[in-house]
């Protein structure tokens, strides 16, 4: 408890879920096939592809995590496209409203910060737990989040607990029925497949827990906050 969660930390995390869903985009292009309209791994790489172009810019002017996140949701509202972009677009815009400006957040800040986003898509697409979506991935892992905040857990024993609801959950949708989405229109024929979107959402637990629960190199986190310039990733 008492870790904090720095902005270069951030960077990385989103850094390395732009590559993970380029690197898995034939597999949710695969999983979309089956129950949607074969576009999903095409629609994020598009938008991960600009998310890898604006962090490694040497200039990105995120000077804070509230404008990291909206810049990477501004890029999902305007590249990814298909029900998904706007809904993670959602996700990334109300979690950096509670981020705000602040340059590191603790375990129970980031609940929040996820709590909220996870309200947001809910709001906008008005999916339900069960519903064969990305809520069934995310829904979880808040959860998870939540409770090892309450229990005063590490951050990387919460982060790890987080990564392992999602990807129950993600696993579980195979067995719905889909009521959301292109999926929906299959009713029973959509069981036995795993909804795309709540892969590519088990994908932003699973790099968050590879991410968010260390240090970022070299230590600059700590203390010295004054510059716009953050020690890359490689
Ligand atoms: P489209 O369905 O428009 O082709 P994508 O293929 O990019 O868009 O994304 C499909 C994914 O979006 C689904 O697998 C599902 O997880 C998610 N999704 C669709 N509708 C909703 C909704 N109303 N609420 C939450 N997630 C949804
Ligand atoms: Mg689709």
């Amino acid at each position: 408890m008492g870790q904090e969660i720095t902005l270069p930390q951030f960077r990385r995390w989103l850094l390395a879920y732009a590559r993970r869903i380029i690197q898995e985009e034939d597999y949710l292009t695969e999983l979309d096939a089956a129950i949607g309209d074969a576009d999903h791994g095409a629609n994020m790489r598009r938008g991960m592809v600009k998310v890898l172009e604006r962090l490694q810019a040497p200039d990105d002017n995120c000077n804070d995590i509230g404008s990291l996140l909206r810049s990477v949701a501004m890029i999902m509202i305007s590249s990814v496209g298909g029900a998904a972009g706007p809904l993670y677009g959602t996700f990334f815009l109300r979690a950096a409203a509670v981020a705000n400006q602040h340059r590191s957040v603790t375990l129970p800040e980031l609940a929040r910060m996820f709590r909220t986003g996870l309200e947001g898509i809910q709001q906008r697409g008005k999916a339900v737990l069960e519903d064969k979506t990305m809520v069934d991935a995310i829904q979880p892992a808040v959860e998870a989040l939540e409770a090892a905040a309450e229990a005063n857990q590490s951050l990387a024993v919460a982060l790890a607990s987080a990564r392992q609801a999602a990807k129950l959950g993600m696993e579980h949708t195979v067995e719905l029925v889909a009521r959301k989405g292109r999926a929906s229109y299959l009713g029973p024929r959509s069981v036995g497949f795993q909804d795309p979107g709540a892969t590519s959402a088990y994908y932003l637990f699973e790099t968050a827990a590879e991410t968010l629960a260390t240090p970022a190199e070299n230590g600059s986190e700590q203390g010295q906050k004054s510059t716009s310039q953050e020690p890359g990733d490689p």
